[in-house]
């Protein structure tokens, strides 16, 4: 029910740049925090980065695009999509059906990208468990109840009642914080953005995922 979107040529790699393996970077937040933000500044500065767009059963929101905030689905396709085997995790967040299509995911890997979720702490769970060292995870935190409370009326378009059980399904959301293997507080987008960047740029440099090191390690020692 999902197509894999076309996938942008990857730009050429720096000289020194060893073959290394894909990573899987998860933003979680509370809705309201900035990820989406964040997430949307990092593609756009980064195009060995690429977007995971997952399938959900929720209606559209004013200003979405079908297959690319997500795929929307009905309950009957998402449950089939589950039962295949389709997804790479999946889980209930807010009433409704979120899930993570696998192929695309696997092409993006395949083709030497990074892959980006913005998933929940259950996401965040599942791919950990299924990827492991391959996963890191990212939480971001608003600067305090009264920022969030802001942020989320602000958006505007969902009613007062979805705010007001979001604002509650928050403090639950932070409760899983130590879920993760960094967590930054979005007083600043730019500043936040930042850090998360370094993050990405560290992660990519550790010694368990330049699969070319060995190679040219050996090399180097005239072997
Ligand atoms: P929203 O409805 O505001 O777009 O998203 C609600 C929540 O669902 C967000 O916290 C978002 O990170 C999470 N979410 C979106 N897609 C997925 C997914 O594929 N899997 C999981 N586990 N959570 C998701």
């Amino acid at each position: 029910a999902v197509d894999t979107p076309a996938i942008p040529p990857r730009r050429q790699p720096h000289a020194t740049e060893l073959e290394r393996r894909g990573l899987l970077f998860v933003l979680s937040s509370p809705s309201g925090a900035g990820k989406s933000t964040i997430a949307r500044k990092l593609l756009e500065a980064d195009p060995s980065i690429a977007m995971s767009v997952s399938a959900t059963t929720r209606p559209m929101r004013p200003g979405e695009q079908d297959g690319v905030d997500y795929h929307f689905v009905d309950v009957p396709t998402f449950k089939q999509m589950a039962a295949d085997g389709a997804f790479l995790e999946w889980a209930h967040v807010f009433d409704h059906r979120y899930g993570t299509p696998r192929a695309p995911v696997d092409a993006m890997l395949a083709s030497g990208r990074d892959v980006l979720f913005d998933i929940d702490w259950q996401g965040a769970q599942q791919l950990f468990q299924q990827a492991g060292g391959d996963v890191v995870r990212v939480f971001i935190l608003p600067p305090s109840v009264d920022e969030l409370g802001r942020r989320l009326a602000r958006r505007g378009t969902d009613s007062a009642e979805v705010v007001a059980s979001r604002m509650a399904r928050a403090a639950s959301e932070i409760s899983h914080w130590d879920g993760y293997d960094y967590v930054l507080i979005n007083d600043d987008v730019e500043r936040c953005f930042a850090q998360v960047r370094l993050i990405l740029r560290a992660e990519r440099l550790k010694r368990s995922r330049q699969t070319g090191l060995i190679g040219f390690a050996r090399k180097l020692m005239g072997g």
